[in-house]
C-alpha cells in the first residue's frame, strides 16, 4: 500500500472527514488507497491551507498521533488547474500553485502504526502494511487472540517499604 506523510493536525482532519484535498507541490498517476501519516514535520511544505481545523481538534483522538499511519483513505482525482495558474473550484483546502489531490472514504485506524515516514508516495514495509490491515474498521476479528496476563492475587503482593523507615 502507498502512503503519503501529512502534518498534524491535517492528517486528522482527513482521517476524520473534515478535509478532503490535499495541497501538494507534486502530481501523480496513481489512483486508489493511501495510507496516510500523521507526521509533525514540514519537510514538504504540504497542506498549508486557508485555516486550520483545530475547531474540533481532539488531542486524545489516535487520528491525532505523530509518527504513525492514523487512517487509510482512497485518491480518487488530482486537480492539476491551480499548478498551471488556472481557477478550480476544489474548495476552501485548495492552495493556488498546488497540485490538489482530492481524497474521500476516510478509514480512521483503531490506533496509529508505527511507521517511518519518506518523502512523496511511499510503499509502506510488509509488516505495516499488515498491522493497517488489522487496525482498519471493521476489522477487529482479524485480531489475534491473546490470553489474559495472570497478575498474582493482591494478598500475594508485598507491601513496599519506604527506605528511610526500614528498622535496622
Ligand atoms: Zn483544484
Amino acid at each position: 500500500m502507498r502512503a503519503l506523510s501529512v502534518r498534524q493536525p491535517w492528517a486528522w482532519a482527513v482521517a476524520r472527514g473534515h478535509q478532503d484535498v490535499l495541497s501538494l507541490a507534486t502530481n501523480t498517476g496513481y489512483r486508489g488507497p493511501v495510507a496516510i501519516y500523521g507526521s509533525l514535520r514540514a519537510d514538504q511544505g504540504s497542506c498549508d491551507g486557508p485555516r486550520a481545523p483545530v475547531a474540533d481538534w481532539d488531542s486524545a483522538d489516535p487520528a491525532a498521533s505523530a509518527g504513525g499511519i492514523i487512517a487509510v483513505v482512497s485518491l480518487v482525482d488530482v486537480c492539476a488547474a491551480a499548478a498551471s495558474g488556472r481557477p478550480c473550484r476544489c474548495g476552501e483546502w485548495a492552495s493556488a500553485g498546488r497540485y490538489h489531490w482530492r481524497v474521500g472514504q476516510p478509514q480512521p485506524l483503531k490506533w496509529p502504526v508505527m511507521a517511518l515516514s519518506h518523502p512523496g508516495l511511499w510503499e509502506l514495509t510488509p509488516v505495516v502494511a499488515a498491522g493497517v490491515a488489522r487496525l482498519l474498521p471493521g476489522e477487529a476479528a482479524a485480531l489475534p487472540r491473546r490470553s489474559p496476563v495472570s497478575r498474582p492475587p493482591a494478598r500475594h503482593r508485598r507491601r513496599a517499604v519506604h527506605p528511610l523507615k526500614r528498622p535496622n
